[in-house]
């Protein structure tokens, strides 16, 4: 018997220590840990103005920091991030980080910066949005900054009474909404009309396809066509030749891919693209000094 009981507990112990310690950790409690060390960071892309190629903007792209695994794609955890509710702390914390960043420069930046922040369906229903968008706004100086929010027509939006308040008082702060990957969902017309959108961004897989496939580029003209009809402002996005660019010189407003810049590091964009001649007047820190 004492045997038996010796054998019942230790292996009863070695439950509790396998649970303690060698348990495979959960999805959500790993983006749970990641999120309360910091790890997910913003990059930021460059968008340009089609006629100049001047930048214009950017957009902020997540980035996983993973301290094992390295730098991890949005792909990956995003899903994860919507369907555990963590995207929205999350995208709290890079706008955080992008505001902080940037603000401190605001003197580099030319008037009207469009900084675009990709929000998930689950964040447009929750207040927390406009009291983050007013936050953001506040740091920078007014007219310094045009804040942009991207919605995918893949996200089943519901313009129910909640979601179009928030709208309607995101509107009245002046951020503008944009709609990402178009051409790729199911009802965007019908987002076009419920949601009062500011700016088309037409999806790169047909701009991929420009020079190459005639059904993508009349896919890219109606858009265009469509676009210029409704007075919304265009993005083409995914541009890696110059004879894309060239193809959409004097349809579209804006140009985004790596023809013009991948995503870095939001330091390092600022490092990179935002040297004008007040750049001398930020110390180390980033804080501006006395002009
Ligand atoms: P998206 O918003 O459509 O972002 C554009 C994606 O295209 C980015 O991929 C960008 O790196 C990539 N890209 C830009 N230029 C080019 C190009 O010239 N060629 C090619 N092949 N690709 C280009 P990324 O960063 O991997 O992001 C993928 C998607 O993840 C985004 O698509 C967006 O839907 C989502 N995502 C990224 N950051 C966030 C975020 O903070 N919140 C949410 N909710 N979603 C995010
Ligand atoms: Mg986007
Ligand atoms: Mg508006
Ligand atoms: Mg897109």
């Amino acid at each position: 018997f004492g045997l038996w009981l010796l054998s019942g507990f230790s292996a009863g112990f070695a439950c509790i220590m396998w649970w303690l310690l060698g348990r495979p950790r959960s999805p959500i409690h790993e983006l749970a840990r990641a999120l309360q060390a910091r790890e997910f960071v913003p990059f930021l892309q460059p968008l340009v103005a089609s006629d100049s190629e001047q930048l214009v903007g950017a957009e902020v792209l997540m980035r996983w920091q993973h301290p094992d695994a390295g730098l991890i794609r949005p792909d990956l955890f995003i899903p994860q991030a919507e369907a555990s509710g963590l995207i929205v702390p999350m995208t709290d914390l890079i706008m955080t980080e992008v505001g902080e960043v940037l603000a401190a420069r605001q003197a580099c930046l030319p008037d009207g910066f469009h900084i675009s922040f990709n929000i998930s369906a689950a964040h447009c229903r929750d207040d927390r949005l406009l009291r983050e968008c007013r936050a953001f706004l506040a740091r920078f100086t007014p007219g310094k900054v045009v804040l942009v929010l991207e919605l995918t027509e893949r996200d089943l939006l519901v313009a129910d009474p909640h979601t179009l308040s928030l709208f309607r008082q995101l509107d009245a702060l002046g951020v503008q909404l944009a709609m990402d990957d178009f051409g790729t969902g199911h009802s965007s017309l019908v987002y076009l009309q419920q949601f009062h959108v500011d700016m088309l961004k037409i999806d790169k897989s047909f701009i991929g396809r420009i020079g190459t496939e005639s059904l993508s580029e009349h896919i890219v003209d109606n858009v265009i066509d469509l676009g210029g009809r409704l007075g919304l402002a265009l993005v083409a996005e995914g541009i890696e030749t110059r004879s894309q660019a060239d193809y959409l010189k004097g349809k579209v407003t804006y140009l985004q891919g790596y023809l013009f810049g991948r995503p870095v590091p939001v330091r390092q964009f600022c490092d990179e693209r935002l040297t004008g001649n007040s750049v001398s007047a930020i110390d180390a820190e980033g804080t501006l000094l006395a002009p």
